[in-house]
């Protein structure tokens, strides 16, 4: 029943369908290149990378004293990037060392800091620094993973959690090259724009070459170069599965991709490392993905997380933005990734009801279920219970849009017809909005399309029929408790984690958290969320003592639908 976390942030994919298809891009043949050399300090065999080191070559000439030229995020997508901690930061052009000074963006979702310079720059401007790696947690809690983190001699993390570059809109190509000697022989560098030394072959903004993932060092693969078909899958630091027969395993249920979504193959890179907050996550980023683990990881569960991160690439989020629309990419990625790995024959049935029923489970127990549409974005980071809405909502929605589908056509046609038009149009040039959305699932289904579609944004629960999975399967209730953390959640994403608002007669409360302790350690709470049985597990600091409290994060009973199956003869 254990649901792993799936609440990775998408990344600017709208930046990544302009290079795709180079439409808007300047013309690769004459954009600026930006090229950059990844390296890292020696380290013993082994041992994690401390340092990182970077180098970038980039125009700048002529930009004048004071005036915008470097920037790095200092969070992104939730996560305390690097910003703060470089070192031995320097610049030179054509007229020696450039002294640079920074500030810092106010506070909000997406400040950077930006450095300028203290005279005009004259020539390319090099600039050079390095970059510790503490294998720190994210202090902001939950966030996808894209920190720089180190196991085993190799290194990995996103580019906008470290790299400096330019400040300004304007496309230009990125080159990465890798300088990893250091780290022992057979080290090899990848990215999600290949393996090795790469230059990009269209140009884009700043903004989207934040999203490059990068892996160097000494890192397991499979296979051993890219295949055919453009797979190739990377980790560091020494899983405790197979990791390469589930990177085969991954590989194939990808094939299975490709002929379902009709898309032609294209560089396609699966990063995996460990991940001490929210193992078991994963976040799609530049046509590949990440998936994270731990010394605990269930095999079961993380196929289950990497066929979700596979169909992100396949099903592009719509326009709009990010959070407000992730009940589509993120509905569809939790619909169809149990439905095509077990099409494919990559997971069991049993590992399809569980996945189904963790689903409903959790969303049925969410007392926050009922939450506006509208009202997720400024809730998804502080609230886990908000987070995970657009997950395990979207995807009834889409369960309950393919039952109409079926019943109107007689059982013709189903969501996959639907879905594969959609993308088809968007290729084409068509809008790929909320409302053109809408507007295709009218033309399938008639006026209940919009008014099922128009409850789901107010946040009406979604009803399903006994059969809305075809009848293999039918209900059966379940008694399952709500999840309730007991005191304000919005504490655990603060710097200091003060708890606040507890709740008098809770879990909680009864362990002994009291208003004023302070939480020492940041909290993963997505996956116990989904889990009727995890203990919730604390280091609380008060008045100078550490102490560990646990209880089970549990509060009212409500009745569930879960679904089993009709007969084990039933083919579907
Ligand atoms: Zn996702």
């Amino acid at each position: 029943m254990a649901w792993t976390s799936r609440a990775g942030k998408r990344m600017v994919a709208g930046v990544w369908l302009a290079l795709a298809g180079g439409s808007g891009a300047a013309l690769a043949g004459q954009a600026d290149v930006v090229a950059v050399v990844l390296g890292a300090d020696a380290v013993a065999k082994g041992e994690p990378v401390k340092v990182a080191t970077v180098s970038v070559r980039m125009p700048a000439s002529g930009v004048q004293a004071g005036a915008p030229l470097l920037r790095l995020p200092l969070v992104t997508s939730n996560v305390k990037t690097s910003a703060e901690d470089l070192r031995e930061l320097q610049a030179r052009d054509d007229k020696g060392p450039l002294a640079l000074s920074y500030r810092d963006d106010a506070p909000g979702p997406a400040p950077y800091r930006r450095w300028v310079a203290e005279r005009a720059v004259q020539g390319p401007l090099h600039v050079s620094y390095a970059v510790p790696i503490g294998n720190v947690p994210n202090p902001r809690g939950a966030a996808p993973p894209l920190e720089l983190r180190s196991e085993g001699a190799a290194f990995s993390g996103a580019t906008g959690a470290f790299l400096v570059l330019p400040d300004h809109d304007e496309p230009y190509r990125l080159k990465l090259d890798w300088n990893l000697s250091s780290l022992g022989e057979g080290a090899l560098g990848v990215s999600t724009l290949g393996v090795g030394s790469r230059l990009a072959p269209a140009a884009g903004p700043s903004k989207g070459w934040e999203s490059v993932f990068v892996m160097g060092g000494q890192v397991g693969r499979e296979p051993a170069s890219p295949a055919p078909d453009g797979f190739f899958a990377a980790w560091q630091g020494q899983p405790a599965f197979d990791a390469r027969a589930l990177m085969r395993w991954t590989h194939q249920l990808y094939d299975y991709y490709l002929g379902f979504f009709k898309t032609p193959s294209a560089t396609y890179n699966v990063f995996l490392r460990s991940n001490p907050i929210n193992p078991g996550g994963g976040v799609e980023i530049g046509n590949s993905f990440v998936g994270t683990f731990d010394q605990h990881t269930d095999v079961d569960e993380f196929k289950v997380t990497l066929a979700h991160e596979m169909v992100h690439t396949f099903v592009q989020p719509i326009d709009g933005e990010g959070l407000e629309t992730s009940w589509f990419n993120e509905g569809i990625a939790v619909y169809y990734a149990r439905l095509l790995a077990l099409r494919a024959g990559k997971i069991s049935r049993a590992d399809f009801l569980a996945d189904l029923n963790s689903t409903a489970a959790r969303y049925y127990t969410n007392i926050k279920n009922t939450t506006p549409n509208a009202d997720i974005p400024a809730r998804f980071w502080p609230d886990t219970r908000v987070r995970v809405l657009p997950y395990d909502r979207g995807a009834l929605y889409f369960a309950q849009l393919n039952d109409e589908i079926v019943l109107a056509s007689k059982g013709k046609r189903s969501l996959d017809d639907l879905l594969l038009a959609f993308l088809d149009a968007r290729r084409g040039g068509q809008p790929s909005t909320q409302e053109a959305w809408v507007d295709a699932v009218v033309r399938e289904i008639g006026e209940k399309g919009r008014s099922q579609f128009a409850a789901m944004m107010r946040g009406q629960p979604i009803v399903l029929r006994a059969q809305a999975f075809g009848p293999c399967y039918r209900i059966e209730e379940a008694t399952l408790r709500r999840y309730e953390l007991g005191f304000t959640p919005d504490v655990l994403i603060q710097p200091r984690r003060i708890v606040q608002g507890l709740v008098p007669g809770s879990a909680a409360e009864k362990a002994g958290i009291r208003n004023g302790d302070e939480i020492l350690k940041p909290v993963p709470q997505d996956a116990i969320q989904g889990d009727q049985k995890a203990l919730l597990r604390l280091q609380v600091g008060r008045a100078g003592k550490v102490m560990d409290i646990s209880y089970l994060p549990r509060g009212e009973t409500v009745a569930v639908p879960q679904w089993v199956e009709t007969s084990t003869s039933c083919v579907q």
